[in-house]
């Protein structure tokens, strides 16, 4: 399947993981809209938001999403964890983006 983060998740791109266990990886967005912006992943290809089957992923999913965000010291600072789907996600492969800070008084 020629699908770009499968690529990422098999290292055929190369990409400097944040995270990575048996199920889940996280990397930096290549066009970060915030500080911090990670894209958190399933290893296995999985669509979107409405294709997910095994409501264990979602809960791997996002715990790993909230550790990034606590981890990355956003818990206090404005964060917003995002799926786009329904066609309006450019990578077709389920990713939850972790973006911040966001408050206007955090430091950029
Ligand atoms: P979405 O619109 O939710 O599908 O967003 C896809 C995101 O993937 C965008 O924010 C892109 O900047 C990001 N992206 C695409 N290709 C790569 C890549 N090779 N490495 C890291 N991020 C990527
Ligand atoms: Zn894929």
């Amino acid at each position: 399947m020629d699908c770009i983060f499968c690529k990422i998740v098999n290292k055929e791109i190369e990409k400097k993981l944040v995270y990575e266990d048996d199920d889940v990886i996280v990397f930096p967005d290549i066009h970060p809209v915030r500080p911090v912006h990670l894209l958190v992943i399933p290893k296995q290809h999985v669509t979107e938001f409405t294709t997910v089957t095994d409501p264990v992923l979602f809960q791997k999913l996002f715990s790993v999403a909230q550790n990034m965000v606590k981890r990355e010291g956003l818990s206090d600072k404005g964060y917003r964890v995002t799926m786009n789907g329904g066609g309006a996600q450019v990578v077709p492969h389920l990713h939850i983006h972790v973006m911040g800070p966001l408050n206007p008084t955090a430091a950029l």
